[in-house]
């Protein structure tokens, strides 16, 4: 009878309560840090599951950008993709109608998973790049809290509005064509724009992908940086342009195909516990 009894609270104990109920979410120990760990830099796992080591701040002005939404502190990165940020704020602004980038979201000083927004942005290689040309290079703080970006799309994506400008087409083409850029998201119209405009090179389009959102700014991954042994890329987009994919995507926006009956439920995701992430991220926290 005692034995039942335990065994009954035991269970009862096990239903009630998570193993990781005690442990705190890992986007509240990263969110937590307001400053880089003292590491040399590394990016540790994936862009949806992992943290930044040594991560190095983009200055909040340069000469050709300016880091938006200051209060988040999210304007980190492996100095990869702070070099990469500098390298197409000059391209940019030799475009007509711009003097460099607004750059929105990298990472949070260590990484890892945030308190709001993004999934990814995790490892210091993920940017987000406003697609409203950078005139004034001289914003306040407080600008850069209430300026809005403006939205390039029409018709739920599936097309560019009037906003949309070849020399947004240069710039994404920029990126695409950095070797330390792995992947662009932005949203359909954008990328069947670029499929039609493009007379030149396609090789590069293959980078850029078709993607929910990213209509007010383009998002650059890099990919890993050379000899980063922890750090883990994406499978590469397939090979081609991608444009009839993502002419096909225009298209199920156009005409929605009839829901799938034996589509799998969303499932919602868990939240990472420290755990979850790679074992190197707890010494990232634990840094100086
Ligand atoms: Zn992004």
């Amino acid at each position: 009878m005692v034995r039942f009894a335990t065994l009954m609270i035991g269970l009862l104990l096990g239903l009630a309560m998570p193993v990781d109920a005690a442990d705190p979410l890992a986007k509240q120990l990263f969110g937590s840090k307001s400053a880089p760990s003292r590491q040399n830099p590394a990016a540790f796992g994936g862009y949806s599951k992992g943290c930044l080591a040594g991560g190095v701040k983009l200055p909040e002005t340069g000469a050709t950008w300016q880091a938006m939404r200051l209060s988040r502190n999210r304007n980190w990165g492996h100095p990869e993709a702070i070099d990469f940020i500098k390298d197409l704020s000059r391209a940019a602004a030799r475009q007509p109608g711009w003097n460099g980038i607004y750059v929105g979201d990298i990472s949070q000083p260590r990484g890892g998973p945030m308190l709001s927004g993004h999934r990814s942005h995790q490892i210091g290689l993920d940017v987000d790049v406003w697609m409203l040309p950078a005139q004034r290079l001289n914003l306040t703080r407080a600008a850069r809290e209430n300026l809005s970006s403006i939205s390039m799309r029409r018709a739920k994506g599936a097309f560019v509005n009037q906003n949309w400008t070849r020399a947004h087409h240069e710039i994404i083409k920029a990126a695409a064509s950095d070797r330390r850029v792995a992947r662009i998201f932005v949203f359909p119209g954008a990328k069947v724009q670029m499929c039609k405009d493009e007379r030149g090179n396609r090789a590069w389009l293959r980078k850029v992908r078709p993607w929910w959102g990213h209509h007010y700014h383009f998002h650059v991954r890099l990919a890993c940086p050379r000899g980063m042994r922890h750090c883990a890329d994406q499978n590469p987009p397939p090979r081609g342009d991608g444009c009839a994919e993502a002419q096909q995507w225009v298209n199920n926006i156009l005409n929605p195909p009839p829901p799938d009956p034996n589509a799998p439920k969303p499932r919602k995701r868990r939240e990472y516990v420290l755990a979850d992430l790679p074992r190197q991220c707890a010494g990232v926290l634990q840094s100086p």
